[in-house]
């Protein structure tokens, strides 16, 4: 593998060890690794067709000098998931999930692992310090116990405990710190220069940014197949595809730095024809990056005491990686936001009833992001957009899911007996849980996956009796047979229109009382704002809803 070391600072090029930390002719530390893409462009598309799909898959751009297959748990590669529920009710469908909960530790922190442990085994390390926010601990312990490096962890007392035992649980030397992530740094960091052992050293760390590069590379590569090769370009070579945006939740920054790297490549090579528009989106609680970009600062603001429940990404102090990735947004034309953790939370909920997928706050960071930015008409209906979903599906804290998550049957007990309780005991039982009769509800609208986005959400939250109709004709006939509790209706349908199958519910004795919400992706006139006016609960923009703000919306009307 030819790669090279050139120091951002001074330009001086140096081959890779990774025990030599710094660049011999001014000191730095910061040091980016540079490939032949020349030769690269014209011999990796060849070579790509047989190879598996994951992240050795490019290792010609890796800083490794021999690939050690022995050392993998079968990182990278993880899928690229359309999100159509989301897409359609945030009216953006082009949004994409680059579902990386599915590598080996559950985070995208095993590529970087894969990697460092890869570097560190070449050079010959057998002993090295992390610090960690949790993620990062756990992906290098998995990767240290199949290289045989012995790992000491350092971490926030703040880590969840199923985590820390996991970090244990690989045999790694745990270490609690009580204090913010950036002392923890500091403790982890001076404990390794009185012991003289290898220090992780994040974003200066060449393989764990390299590492990143990957996700870019997937993505261009898996975007294709969805979408078929970009021929916007008047050479005849198929282009891959990349996406307007990336969405990733930031604390150090690592991940946006190395995935913008690998798109850079891509394009230097000719793969491609764009870099995405990164966008980084951190909890409100600790926004370094965000809150000095928003005041267009040179050098950031650190936050000293982070104020957030998403320990995972605490870093209150970015360092130079601000520097990097303010670079970075302001030339991909991408953002920086930041969420509250009640943002957060409720995108998490989104996210698992509208996708089926349960991820860690921090993940819900990104998503909690995204629909903002696609609020605030940052982000464009028709823009693609990928959304990095790392972080465990750990069990969600208390304070996520609140009290009423669960019914409880309690089964009657038979005195002094060994025999299970009778099927009528259990329909009694059952009886108490689930109450006699369901809010009925019925959804009017002429296309199928507008009823079922509105099915889904009502579903999520369960105590419904869902009807449908496709057309007002048939809305009428349904209202009058089941005598709903409430009415979603569509504006435009052929035949008889929304307005119409109002005017016939307002006229009959039997139907005027039914609430009415009004779902529509039509902009109104000012002459049919009058006319629902009085008529209806409310009005929902089609794509411009989140889910749970309509559950609210019909919680107010049936308690
Ligand atoms: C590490 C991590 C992040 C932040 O990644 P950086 O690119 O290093 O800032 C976000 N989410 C999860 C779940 C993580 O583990
Ligand atoms: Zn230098």
């Amino acid at each position: 593998m030819s790669f090279i070391l050139r120091c951002i600072d001074c330009g001086h090029k140096a081959p890779y060890f990774p025990t030599v930390i710094d660049c011999s002719q001014c000191g730095s530390q910061w040091r980016e690794a540079e490939y032949d893409l020349e030769t690269l462009s014209k011999t990796l598309p060849l070579q790509l067709t047989d190879r598996p799909f994951d992240l050795w898959r490019y290792h010609e751009l890796l800083p490794i000098r021999t690939a050690d297959p022995s050392l993998s748990l079968g990182e990278g590669g993880t899928p690229l998931i359309q999100a159509n529920n989301l897409g359609l009710m945030l009216g953006c469908p082009n949004i994409f999930i680059k579902d990386e909960r599915q590598g080996p530790t559950a985070s995208f922190k095993d590529r970087q692992a894969a990697v460092s442990m890869a570097a560190l085994k070449e050079a010959g390390i057998t002993e090295m310090v992390v610090a960690s926010t949790g993620n990062v601990a756990i992906a290098y312990s998995a990767y240290a116990a199949r290289a045989g490096i012995k790992l000491w962890a350092f971490v926030t007392s703040l880590v969840p405990a199923v985590k820390m035992r996991e970090i244990a649980l690989y045999g790694s030397q745990l270490i609690k710190v009580s204090g913010s992530y950036d002392s923890v740094k500091r403790a982890a960091s001076e404990f390794a220069k009185q012991r003289n052992l290898y220090q992780n050293m994040g974003a200066r760390s060449v393989p764990s940014v390299e590492s990143m590069k990957t996700i870019g590379y997937e993505i261009a590569e898996q975007l294709t197949s969805y979408l078929g090769s970009d021929t916007s370009a008047d050479d005849k070579s198929p282009r891959w595809q990349t996406p307007d945006w990336y969405i990733q939740a930031i604390s150090g920054g690592m991940g946006p730095l190395g995935v913008d790297k690998g798109f850079s490549e891509l394009e230097k090579m000719g793969f491609t024809n764009k870099r995405p528009a990164i966008a980084g989106v951190q909890a409100a609680g600790c926004a370094p990056i965000v809150n000095s970009w928003k005041k267009g600062l040179e050098n950031p603001e650190v936050v000293d005491v982070p104020r957030t429940h998403i320990e995972t990404l605490a870093t209150g102090d970015p360092g130079r990686t601000y520097k990097l990735l303010r670079k970075i947004v302001d030339d991909t034309g991408g953002a920086f936001e930041s969420v509250t953790d009640e943002e957060a939370f409720r995108a998490m909920h989104v996210l698992a009833k509208m996708e089926g997928i349960s991820a860690e706050p921090a993940a819900a960071v990104a998503f909690a992001g995204l629909f903002k930015l696609i609020r605030a008409g940052v982000i464009k209906p028709t823009d693609t957009v990928v959304v990095n979903c790392t972080g465990h599906t750990v069990p969600p804290e208390k304070f996520v899911l609140g009290d009423d998550w669960a019914r409880n049957v309690v089964l009657p007990k038979e005195e002094d007996s060994k025999e299970e309780t009778p099927k009528e005991g259990i329909l009694a039982a059952l009886s108490h849980v689930v109450p006699e009769r369901f809010s009925r509800v019925v959804i009017v609208d002429d296309t199928t996956e507008a009823r079922l986005l509105i099915r889904r959400i009502l579903q999520s939250q369960g105590d419904f009796t869902i009807y449908e109709a496709k057309n007002g004709k048939e809305a009428l006939r349904v209202v009058r047979r089941e005598k709903p509790d409430l009415i979603i209706l569509d504006l435009m349908m052929p035949e008889l229109d929304g307005f119409g199958v109002l005017d016939e519910l307002k006229s009959n004795a039997e139907t005027e009382s039914i609430p009415v919400i009004v779902s529509t992706a039509k902009e109104l006139t000012k002459k049919e704002k009058e006319r629902l006016k009085g008529q209806i609960q409310s009005l929902l923009q089609k794509g411009d809803f989140m889910s749970d703000e309509f559950l609210d919306e019909v919680h107010t009307i049936i308690p």
